[in-house]
């Protein structure tokens, strides 16, 4: 047996049909809407990972292509200072200072430029307060370029002397003769006020969190919006392992404080660096959450009236059903009521309806017939013996005023042996007739026995009885009959509570009146207990 049934069975609960059906009905709605909502919550986040990637790439290829051009544009300020300090040569050291100065200014691409001679020692300095003229270069990467005598760019690295962290760019001097004369160097500070954040540096307001890194040829970044991480090496990230051998793209990546980042990247040509341009997840799921929330208001008043409705006809279809089963377990309890002749919308309700109204009407006729039959005399139409007793019951138990009369038609025996049978129906009917007609509607009339009936008669006195018996054996005695004699009845009289508060009481104290009636001559109405009247 299925759980689900064996509980019903078990506990003897059972669901109701409108539950069900609005239940089923509801339940399937709200998974419709779930589905409606994770399905486009999925489909939403895809299309917004893939956007924001697809911008950020984009963006990555931009920066890519501007800073590309920037050290174009930085290497050929270098030569052009190179070769105009190789072709105006300078007399006095102030005059060369000055003028390195004016380049610097000029180009606005370095925090400070030095010219370096060929045996390494520095001539000219720019701003004059980073260095000392006649000092020889100390720091590898500049006898590095010294010795390379072509341009060079190196990765950052810190200086011990000023504290910083630079990015070094030089290009060399050649005079005219082609001897190689030393080189002009430039330096960017990465964490100072510098090219790099002055054209990247201020974050895009529109999108939040949106931010952009530049990685050196060796994994060190050289640019973060975060000044702290500039010079971190970050080499070992899956985003700059590919974008270090050459690849641009975009993926999903890890960032340095380990939130997931949508990132896009490109590789820089002219220096071998990367740019990464990064938002975070969680953009994506605050844009997609608030995205939900909208189409759920959207969705949820046509939802929720959607259900109205639906519960609504669910309690429509389900009213005549609930009401045909509600009455069918009525049957054979109590009287059942006939349904009244409605036609149902659902084809299952109207026939249901239809064929419960036949059956119902069939089955009350049938009970009708049954009851009638079993108290009701078959000869006379009136109340048969047990049916009046069951009355008298009734109202002895109810304790309510009553008169009975129990009449007995004379010498009975003799019609039947004179005229016959039929005859003594014939007469035995008239004389109900006459009993029917004499007494009011809440009266009743039954017949005791062959040829003796009784009478009960509501809130009446004995004499108001005795005025009902007297009637009755007048009209009787005057009234035509088949035998062409008049016929007579003698009446026996109670009255409860006068005479008594049992049934079997009255019926007895009725009986002894009408005796006494019989033996006093017949064709007489006598009172229990007194005297003829
Ligand atoms: P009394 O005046 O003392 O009442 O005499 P009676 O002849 O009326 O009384 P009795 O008890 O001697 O006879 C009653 C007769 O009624 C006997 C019976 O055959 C007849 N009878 C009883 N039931 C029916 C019936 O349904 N139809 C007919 N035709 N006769 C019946
Ligand atoms: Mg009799
Ligand atoms: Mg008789």
């Amino acid at each position: 047996m299925p759980v689900f049934h064996r509980f019903l069975t078990n506990h003897g609960k059972k669901i109701g049909l409108t539950t069900l059906l609005t239940g089923m009905v509801s339940l399937s709605i709200l998974l419709t809407l779930t589905i409606l909502l994770v399905a486009s919550y999925q489909s939403k986040k895809k299309s917004l990972i893939d956007t924001t990637l697809t911008l950020n790439y984009s963006s990555a290829i931009k920066m890519s292509q501007m800073i590309d051009s920037l050290f174009q544009s930085m290497r050929s300020s270098l030569r052009y200072s190179a070769s105009v300090l190789i072709d105006h040569p300078i007399h006095t050291q102030e005059e060369a200072n000055e003028h390195l100065e004016i380049l610097r200014r000029t180009g606005n691409y370095f925090n400070s430029l030095t010219v370096v001679d060929e045996t390494g020692t520095i001539r000219i300095v720019s701003p004059p307060s980073i260095g000392t003229v006649g000092e020889k270069l100390v720091h590898k990467e500049a006898q590095y370029a010294l010795a390379l005598k072509k341009p060079y760019i190196s990765s950052p690295y810190i200086s011990k002397r000023y504290n910083r962290l630079l990015l070094f760019l030089s290009e060399p001097l050649y005079d005219k003769n082609g001897r190689y004369r030393g080189f002009i160097g430039g330096t960017i500070y990465l964490q100072d006020h510098n090219i790099l954040n002055m054209i990247i540096g201020s974050p895009d307001t529109d999108t939040p969190g949106f931010s952009y890194t530049i990685v050196g040829s060796n994994g060190q970044m050289l640019f973060h919006p975060d000044k702290q991480q500039i010079g971190k090496d970050i080499g070992s990230n899956t985003v700059v392992k590919k974008l270090l051998a050459g690849n641009n793209g975009y993926s999903q990546m890890l960032g340095v404080n380990g939130d997931l980042l949508l990132a896009g990247y490109a590789l820089v040509p002219a220096t071998g660096w990367g740019v990464i341009v990064t938002s975070p997840m969680e953009h994506v799921y605050n844009e997609l959450h608030s995205q939900v929330k909208m189409m759920l208001l959207y969705l949820l008043p046509p939802s929720l009236l959607l259900l109205l409705i639906v519960i609504q006809l669910a309690h429509r279809l389900a009213r005549p059903f609930v009401h045909l089963a509600n009455l069918m377990s009525k049957m054979g309890s109590e009287r059942v009521e006939i349904p009244p002749a409605k036609h149902h919308w659902n084809r299952e309700a109207d026939l249901l309806t239809r064929a419960f109204r036949r059956a119902a009407k069939k089955i009350k006729e049938k009970t009708d017939r049954l009851t009638h039959e079993a108290t009701t005399d078959v000869l006379t139409g009136l109340a048969n013996r047990r049916s009046v007793e069951d009355i008298l019951q009734a109202w002895t138990k109810e304790k309510l005023d009553f008169s009975v009369l129990l009449l007995d038609i004379d010498h009975f025996k003799h019609v039947n042996d004179t005229f016959g049978h039929l005859v003594g129906d014939e007469v035995l009917k008239l004389s109900a007739e006459i009993m029917k007609s004499s007494v009011r509607k809440d009266d009743v009339c039954g017949r005791f026995g062959g040829e003796e009936f009784i009478v009960l008669l509501r809130n009446a006195s004995i004499n108001g009885a005795f005025a009902v018996a007297e009637k009755i054996r007048t009209q009787i005695k005057n009234t035509a009959n088949p035998t062409g004699n008049a016929i007579t009845v003698s009446v026996g009289i109670v009255n409860s509570p006068l005479h008594g508060d049992s049934a079997a009481q009255l019926i007895d104290l009725a009986d002894q009146a009408l005796y006494q009636a019989k033996e006093s001559g017949r064709n007489k109405v006598v009172v229990a207990d007194s005297k003829e009247y």
